[in-house]
């Protein structure tokens, strides 16, 4: 315990030289074993023409420390600088994004007075993969990857956080009704490896109606784990519910790495005034302290600050005549809290942090047999800019052949052929499933395309289907 951590600091820009000044002035004065190495990145390195804002520099003191604190940067505007978050987490490989929302009535003001809820986030997959395609003048796709490491890992993520918080419950949020194979993947991925934690009691709710009870029962929720697009936008509600968007902090976990930051961002109008709270990132830095194993450190800045927040010292952003007491700067807030280190609060729940428990190795199941594929046919996308849904059937069953025969044909997954409806809006990208009774084989598929060609149809792309020991691999367009 008593071996220092090598971290490595941004200081960012906005206020992000400030907060990141009063943190580490807290963060220090309570004890924490860290060594500092700081790192440029941001609006200056953006604008030196480096488009990801991060230089090689930086990017070998990250490798060597594997622990990032970072105050919030500003990207500049205009096109060509890549979100400097997004290449963080991808380069670094931070699959989880875990954010504790918190309210702290009756000394910020909140609509829920008992708000505590810890949302992880799946970091790396979904939609968020940067996979889109356009597929004809009118028609845009982002495909949205689920898979089973990818949420194994988060769901394990999110269990092994509630027992070392000591935490009762895990919800999971997907949209499995709808979304059968990629939700429906994280889902039962959720449901068995929540089997091995009998202790934690486990519920599931359709993320919509999940959603709008987090917005008006927060208190009936615990940890939430979820994918990606769900967890970027439900994140950012508990927080601001919570009644303290400024005062949130988070973390971005990966197997190697980790970074640690306020949720806020650079708010450039108010910098260099000594104005901003520092709350956001002095959490994200309570949340370094645990991943660094120095839980009394963490424990001390918490309830310091936890103090600070009953005494009603307060920044700006949180002021309010009748319940605040004094209304300070960013560098006498960092003050208040060092000088209230040590301390507990009264009203407000003192936090208690402790040592993480060495990581078990969890005996790895048995390893599933790799499944038996069969291939049942083809999904080919075309554009077809006259919208001659008839014609298009008549060109494409020319193409049938070797077994495979045009199935059906849908626009936006709506099938338009056999038998469509003619209030269907049809655009100009169609998908023609070609099925072949018994089973097809790759080459007699590829040999369907050069058929297809040969009708003037214009392919943008294809699927196969295939079957997973027996079990098919693909959906049905709606109303097949
Ligand atoms: P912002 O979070 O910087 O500001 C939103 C509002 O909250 C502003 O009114 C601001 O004054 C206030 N605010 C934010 N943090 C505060 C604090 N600590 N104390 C007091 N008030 C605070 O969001 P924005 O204005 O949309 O973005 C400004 C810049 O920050 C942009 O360049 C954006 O790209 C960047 N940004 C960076 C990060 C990050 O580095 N993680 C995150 C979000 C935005």
């Amino acid at each position: 315990m008593s071996t220092s951590s090598p971290i490595t600091v941004a200081y960012g820009d906005g206020i992000g030289p400030e907060i990141m000044e009063a943190s580490l002035h807290v963060i220090q004065e309570a004890g924490a074993r860290i060594d500092i190495e700081v790192i440029e990145i941001g609006e200056k390195v953006y604008l030196r023409g480096n488009s990801a804002g991060i230089e090689p520099s930086a990017w070998e003191s990250l490798r060597r420390t594997k622990v990032f604190y970072k105050a919030p940067i500003t990207t500049p505007q205009g096109g060509g600088f890549k979100s400097l978050n997004v290449t963080t987490r991808k380069m670094l490989g931070l699959y989880a994004n875990v954010r504790p929302c918190v309210s702290y009535h009756p000394f910020v003001k909140t609509k829920h007075p008992v708000m505590n809820v810890v949302i992880v986030r799946e970091n790396e997959e979904d939609c968020y993969a940067g996979m889109e395609y356009q597929l004809s003048d009118t028609v845009m796709e982002c495909l949205k990857i689920i898979t089973r490491p990818g949420s194994e890992r988060i769901c394990r993520y999110a269990f092994e956080y509630a027992l070392q918080h000591n935490r009762k419950k895990v919800t999971c949020f997907t949209k499995d009704n709808i979304m059968k194979m990629t939700d429906g993947l994280f889902h039962k991925i959720f449901d068995e490896v929540g089997a091995d934690y009998p202790n934690v009691e486990k519920e599931h709710w359709i993320v919509d109606i999940g959603a709008a009870k987090m917005a008006d029962t927060p208190e009936a929720f615990d940890v939430i784990v979820m994918p990606n697009l769900y967890g970027d936008i439900l994140s950012d509600v508990a927080a601001q519910i919570a009644g303290s968007v400024g005062l949130a902090g988070s973390a971005n976990i990966g197997s190697q790495c980790a970074m640690f930051e306020a949720i806020h961002g650079s708010a450039p109008r108010r910098a260099n005034q000594n104005l901003a709270n520092p709350s956001g990132l002095l959490l994200g830095g309570v949340l370094m302290l645990v991943h660094l194993n120095q839980p009394d450190i963490a424990e001390r800045v918490h309830n310091a600050w936890l103090c600070t927040m009953e005494d009603g010292i307060h920044t700006y952003d949180i002021f309010k005549e009748g319940t605040s007491k004094q209304k300070v700067g960013t560098k006498e807030f960092g003050d208040a809290v060092v000088a209230r280190l040590g301390k507990t609060p009264h009203t407000l729940k003192a936090v208690h942090y402790s040592a993480a428990s060495p990581k078990k190795e969890r005996a790895a199941g048995a390893q599933k047999a790799a499944a038996k594929v069969t291939l049942d046919g083809i999904d080919v996308y075309v554009a077809w800019p006259s919208l001659d849904t008839n014609r298009l059937a008549e060109a494409a069953q020319n193409a049938n052949g070797d077994g495979l025969e045009l199935l059906m044909i849908d626009n936006r997954g709506v099938k338009v052929w056999p038998g469509g409806m003619a209030e269907t809006l049809c655009t100009d990208a169609y998908r023609c499933r070609f099925s072949a009774k018994g089973r097809t084989t790759p080459k007699q598929t590829v040999a369907l395309l050069g058929r297809v060609l040969d009708q003037g149809i214009e392919i943008v792309k294809t699927e196969t289907l295939r079957s997973f020991d027996g079990v098919a691999g693909y959906t049905l367009a709606q109303g097949q």
